[in-house]
C-alpha cells in the first residue's frame, strides 16, 4: 500500500509522492529559543520523528532541515533582562534541547542551523521582494504587500475580503499600510542587537528566516514542511507568501500539521500553572521514553490532552513491551514451531505498517503491537510457544521500534550522562532520583502523590539477581532474603530453578 498523508494545502489525505524518486526533502519550524522547550513543542518534534523514521523505514533517503529561532522580540527582551548577549542567552537553551532530543530519541535533522547566522541570505530574498515590488519601507523596517500576492490564504483558508483593516495579524509595532502586512525586516532601535546591512541596520521578522533557510538547504521547491498547527496562520502563510512571490513557483507540495496538546483538557499555559517541560516531566519521575511514547500514541491530526494518569499508563505500557521482549530473548522453549504463531507475528507487522501507510496512524500501529504482546504471552504462559516461533517475533518488534524507539531500556543511563539524574548509591537503588535543575523543579518533589517511582528496568533487575547470587555463594542468606524482599516490593517476583533465577512482574 502506498504512504497517504493529510495534506493542510490540498485538505485532503493523498498519496505521497516526491519530488525525486527515492528522497524526501522535509522541512521543520523548529524552537524558539528563549527557555526550555514544553511538552506541547516536543509533541510536535516527536510526530515530524515518527514521519521522517518512517520514511526511512520505507526506503526513502531523508533530508530533514530544522531552524533555531535565534532572535526574536522575546529573546531580545529576555537576553537583556538577563545581562547577557543574544548568542549567549540561546546558546544555553540550544544545547538543553539537544540534550532533550537524545533523551526523546529523536534523530538529529541533517541540517540545523541558527538564523542569526543567515542574516545575509534573508537580506538577498527581502530585495528580491523589493525588486519584484511586493515589498515597501516604512520608517527604516521592510513590509510584505500581502495585497499584491494573490494566493494569499491559500494554506489557513481564512478568507481575508471582508473586515480587511480590523484583522490584525501580527504584532509588529510599527507602521503598516495594510493589517494583513508584516514584517521582513525590523529597523534597529535602541539598545536592540542589529546587523548593519543593505536594507539599513536592524533584524529579520520571524517568517522570513524559514523561506530562506528551506529553500537554500532544499531548494525552492521541496516535498514536505511541517509544523504545529497554530504556526498554519500567520507563520506558514506568510512563508508562502515571501517564497512564492520571489521564486514564483510552488514553495512546498505537502504541509503536515500536528494537532495541539491540551493539559486536563485545557490550553497549557504558565498563569494555569498546567505548564510542563521535558525537565519538569523528568524531575517528576517520569522515563523520558514513556513521554515520547504518550507524545506518540494518539494521531497527529488529533488533540493530544496530556494527564499524569495516561502518563503513567504509558510508562507501564513500555515495561510491557520490554518484559514481553525479554522473555522472548531469554526464556526456555520447545523446539520447533508453530505455523499459527508465525503468522501472528507476520501479520502484525502488516497491521501497523498499513496504519502507519494510513496518514501515520500511530494509534493503530500501537494497537497492532499490543495485540502481538498479548497473543504472544499467552502462547508462552499456556506452553504452547515454541523455540522456532522467536525469531518471527522479534523480527517484528525491531521493526516496529526502528519507529517508536522505545524498547531499549536505557533511560537511566542517559538521564545520568544529562545530570538529570543522581548516581546510583549502594542500597539506594530502586528508586533513581531525578535532579532537579531548577528550583521550580525541586519544588515538585515532596508531593508524594506526583512523584512516580519508576519501575525497575530490566537491565536493574538482572544486577540486583546477579548480587543476590553472589550473596548465596557466600551464604550470607541475610542478604540475599533482603534483595528478594525488595524485589518484591517493586513488584519482581523470584524463582529459583535448576537453571538459575527466574524472575517475572506481578
Ligand atoms: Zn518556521
Amino acid at each position: 500500500m502506498a504512504l497517504r498523508l493529510y495534506n493542510t494545502l490540498s485538505g485532503q489525505v493523498e498519496e505521497f509522492k516526491p519530488l525525486v524518486p527515492n528522497h524526501v526533502s522535509i522541512y521543520t519550524c523548529g524552537p524558539t529559543v528563549y527557555d526550555y522547550a514544553h511538552i506541547g513543542n516536543y509533541r510536535t518534534f516527536v510526530f515530524q520523528d515518527i514521519l521522517r523514521r518512517y520514511l526511512q523505514y520505507r526506503g526513502y533517503q531523508v533530508r530533514q532541515v530544522m531552524n533555531l529561532t535565534d532572535v526574536d522580540d522575546k529573546i531580545v527582551r529576555n537576553a537583556r533582562a538577563a545581562g547577557l548577549g543574544l548568542r549567549e542567552y540561546t546558546e544555553q537553551y540550544i544545547q538543553a534541547f539537544n540534550v532533550d532530543r537524545q533523551l526523546l530519541n529523536l534523530q538529529t535533522p541533517e541540517v540545523m542551523v541558527r538564523a542569526t547566522d543567515q542574516i545575509d541570505d534573508m537580506v538577498k530574498l527581502i530585495q528580491t521582494l523589493q525588486e519584484k515590488g511586493y515589498a515597501y519601507t516604512s520608517e527604516g523596517s521592510v513590509y510584505f504587500r500581502v495585497e499584491k500576492f494573490a494566493d494569499y490564504g491559500k494554506l489557513s483558508k481564512i478568507d481575508f475580503s471582508g473586515n480587511r483593516a480590523g484583522a490584525r495579524v501580527d504584532n509588529d509595532e510599527y507602521d503598516k499600510a495594510d493589517a494583513r502586512d508584516f514584517a521582513l525586516w525590523k529597523a534597529a532601535k535602541d539598545g536592540e542587537p542589529s546587523w548593519p546591512t543593505a536594507l539599513g541596520a536592524g533584524r529579520p521578522g520571524w517568517h522570513i528566516e524559514c523561506s530562506v533557510m528551506s529553500m537554500k538547504y532544499l531548494g525552492e521547491t521541496f516535498d514536505i514542511h511541517s509544523g504545529g498547527s497554530d504556526l498554519i496562520f500567520p507563520h506558514h502563510e506568510n512563508e508562502i507568501a515571501q517564497s512564492e512571490a520571489a521564486t514564483g513557483k510552488l514553495f512546498v507540495r505537502y504541509w503536515l500539521h500536528a494537532e495541539h496538546l491540551m493539559v486536563n483538557g485545557q490550553k497549557m499555559s504558565k498563569s494555569l500553572g498546567n505548564f510542563f517541560t521535558l525537565r519538569d516531566l523528568i524531575a517528576r519521575g517520569f522515563k523520558p521514553t514513556a513521554i515520547r511514547y504518550l507524545l506518540a500514541s494518539v494521531h497527529f491530526r488529533s488533540p493530544l490532552n496530556f494527564t499524569f494518569e495516561s502518563l503513567h499508563q504509558a510508562q507501564h505500557s513500555i515495561e510491557r513491551l520490554r518484559n514481553f521482549r525479554y522473555r522472548l530473548l531469554n526464556e526456555k522453549f520447545p523446539a520447533g514451531e508453530k505455523l499459527e504463531l508465525q503468522t501472528q507475528a507476520r501479520a502484525a507487522r502488516e497491521a501497523f505498517e498499513a496504519a502507519l501507510d494510513d496518514n501515520l496512524n500511530t494509534a493503530a500501529a500501537l494497537g497492532a503491537i499490543f495485540d502481538l504482546v498479548r497473543d504472544g504471552n499467552t502462547a508462552m504462559d499456556q506452553g504452547r510457544f515454541r523455540d522456532g516461533d522467536r525469531a518471527g517475533f522479534l523480527d517484528t518488534l525491531e521493526h516496529w521500534d526502528r519507529i517508536f524507539a522505545v524498547l531499549e531500556d536505557n533511560d537511566y543511563e542517559k538521564l545520568l550522562e544529562a545530570g538529570l539524574c543522581a548516581p546510583p548509591v549502594e542500597d539506594d537503588w530502586q528508586i533513581p532520583r531525578p535532579v532537579p535543575d531548577s528550583p521550580r523543579q525541586a519544588s515538585y518533589l515532596p508531593d508524594p502523590e506526583l512523584v512516580i517511582v519508576q519501575p525497575l528496568g530490566n537491565g536493574e533487575i538482572e544486577r540486583r539477581i546477579a548480587e543476590r547470587d553472589a550473596a548465596r555463594s557466600s551464604r550470607n542468606f541475610a542478604r540475599s532474603d533482603s534483595i528478594r524482599a525488595e524485589l518484591l516490593e517493586a513488584g519482581v517476583v523470584l524463582e529459583d530453578t535448576k537453571s538459575g533465577t527466574r524472575w517475572k512482574r506481578k
